[in-house]
């Protein structure tokens, strides 16, 4: 069976999804993921949906979305190309941090997602995802442009997009978080 149909699948599964008893209250759609599984070979994986991207029913938009997928462009890659999801699926109240709870809860998910599409490398968004998802205590500034191995995937923590929002537009920061696009970019041409 092909990915995409495997996916599919995981998403029907989730797709009334009562576990966080919160969220399900809180939210207005389930926000599984964007993506062809067929042809990606890179998973991005976010904190949470906010907003826009409950209603929208897609992770990263506004502007946000725009610089990430400018910053994909740079290295060759378009949106289309990548597969998009978060730690949890659904928006928590006030743009809160997902908690332990719910996070375990929507783990398994996460893990069989990532496990499906098979991707060569995976992007951390964020200090949140990416202290989760590598399960350290140490901050985004440290840690961030450098791969990471957990449980046979690799992993590649990075800013998050806004950051270039907040600091103005600054060229050197949007050059910094273009450094880190660039490690993803080596690591998709290293046979
Ligand atoms: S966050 Fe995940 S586990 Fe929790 S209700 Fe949404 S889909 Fe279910």
């Amino acid at each position: 069976m092909e990915k995409s149909r495997r996916v599919a699948r995981l998403k029907e599964k989730y797709n009334k999804c009562l576990e966080c008893e919160v969220l399900v209250k809180n939210r207005t759609n389930i926000v599984f993921g964007v993506g062809d599984p067929d042809t990606c070979k890179v998973v991005i994986i976010g904190e949470a949906p906010g907003m826009n991207e409950d209603i929208k029913m897609e992770p990263f938009v506004g502007r946000s979305g725009q610089i990430l997928d400018s910053l994909l462009a740079d290295i060759g890659l378009k949106r289309e190309g990548v597969y998009i999801t978060n730690t949890i699926l659904c928006r928590p109240p006030n743009n809160r941090n997902p908690n332990r709870g719910e996070l375990n809860n929507c783990r398994k998910r996460l893990d069989m997602q990532i496990k499906l599409l098979d991707p060569r490398v995976v992007i951390t968004l964020g200090n949140f995802a990416s202290r989760y998802m590598l399960d350290t205590n140490d901050g985004i500034t440290e840690i961030h442009g450098k791969a990471h191995e957990v449980n046979g995937v690799k992993i590649v923590p990075m800013f998050h997009p806004a950051v270039l929002l907040y600091s103005g537009n600054n060229p050197e920061k949007r050059k910094e978080l273009l450094d880190d696009f660039m490690v993803v970019k080596g690591i998709l041409s290293d046979r």
